[in-house]
């Protein structure tokens, strides 16, 4: 079996940090890539993983994905991100989030955290409680709020400019879209193209949920594998991550993948390739919902929503660069994202020497 530390070394992750709090039953790991470009920050995700080994993988995927969204979002930030192994509707407390806080206090601020799946506002001000290193915490509290509704809004100018490379126009009117995933990023995109006109089919592992959702807005409830097969425009993974693999890039019937979720090839190179291959355009996840992360680095930073729109604008022109080049290059299109985030962190560096 592969050890931490050859998984570690073949990531390029700078430190792993395991935390247990025997009273509370808290279980976490806090990955940190790469702090080249400032502190690293990422969300905290709670979720059931079945075993350790899977909490582990997470951390060290999501928090090199915040490495490349944090840097190709142009924020001073490095790559970091949490997992919690429990069932966020059963097994999170006052006491668990606030054990946590005290875990993230003692990085003394090389690892900033916020929300992710299964985490809210509130829970960031249990968080708060125990140290400052944390953010979207609540308006009220001082903070910026909740980030999704920024996620959403790049996730949305991301799809537009697939739409725009795809159609020659950006107009999502009367396209097929398949939301999988309705969760706090997954709702708001719900609203955006409801707006715009599509025909929308969602699903959620949450039945209340879906429920709510079909009885909110105007769209059409699916089953949780029934999403992948289909007849649509515009697949859009907005739940966890790896969804695009062997199994489903079989069976998916779409011209553009775009959707919120971290991690979502299975095999970057391998299923990015893949896409190319099929024709599939495929916008890179840490490059479209980079909205959440400007919003929240906005409050590290002292300033304000308007910034944080300012910044997301960016998203739309940045997203057509990245297919641009891809065309020219026949390179897949995560790897040309990739590469552009990695060039910015390099270029930094070189500056940071002299100081
Ligand atoms: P959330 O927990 O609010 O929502 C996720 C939803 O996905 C839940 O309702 C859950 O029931 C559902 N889900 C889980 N597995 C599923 C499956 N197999 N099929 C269908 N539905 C499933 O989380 P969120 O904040 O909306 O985040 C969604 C995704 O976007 C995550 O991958 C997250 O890492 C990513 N993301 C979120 C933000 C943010 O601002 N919240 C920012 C960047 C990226």
């Amino acid at each position: 079996m592969e050890s931490v530390f050859d998984k570690v070394s073949a990531m390029g992750h700078e430190q792993v940090v395991y935390c247990h709090d025997k009273e509370t039953g808290l279980k976490a790991i806090i990955g940190i890539h790469n702090t080249v470009l400032g502190p690293s920050l990422g969300g905290t995700r709670m979720w059931m993983y079945e075993n350790e080994q899977q909490a582990l993988n997470d951390a060290l995927r999501l928090s090199r994905g915040m490495t490349f969204k944090n840097s190709i979002a142009g924020l001073n930030l490095g790559g970091g991100k949490a997992v919690i192994i429990g069932d966020a509707k059963k097994h999170k407390t006052e006491a668990l989030m606030r054990a946590f806080g005290r875990f993230v206090k003692n990085l003394n601020g090389k690892y900033i955290t916020a929300e992710d799946v299964g985490m809210t506002s509130s829970d960031m001000e249990h968080i708060f409680a125990e140290t400052k290193h944390v953010s979207g915490l609540p308006e009220a509290r001082g903070g910026l709020g909740d980030p999704s509704p920024f996620t959403a809004y790049t996730t949305y100018m991301g799809m537009k400019a697939a739409a725009k490379k795809a159609y020659g126009s950006d107009s999502l009117e009367g396209k097929a879209v398949s939301v999988q995933g309705a969760g706090n990023v997954g709702k708001y995109l719900i609203e955006f193209l409801e707006k715009e006109g599509c025909k929308i089919y969602v699903t959620d592992y949450y039945e209340d949920r879906l429920k709510q959702i079909a009885n909110d807005y105007k769209v059409e409830a699916v089953g949780l594998d029934e999403i992948y097969d289909l007849n649509v425009d515009i697949y859009s993974p907005c739940a966890l991550g790896a969804t695009v693999n062997n199994d489903t890039l079989k069976r998916l019937n779409c011209d553009i993948i775009a959707g919120c979720s971290n991690n979502q090839l299975a095999d970057e190179k391998v299923h990015g390739d893949l896409c190319l291959e099929k024709g599939i355009l495929y916008a890179p996840d840490f490059l479209i919902n980079c909205g959440g992360v400007i919003n929240v680095y906005a409050e590290v930073i002292g300033t304000t929503k308007d910034w944080s729109q300012y910044k997301c604008e960016k998203v739309y022109d940045q997203t057509l660069k990245v297919f641009e080049a891809s065309a020219a290059e026949n390179k897949n299109t995560q790897e040309v994202a990739i590469e552009i985030a990695m060039k910015r962190i390099e270029d930094i560096a070189k500056v940071k020497v002299t100081y």
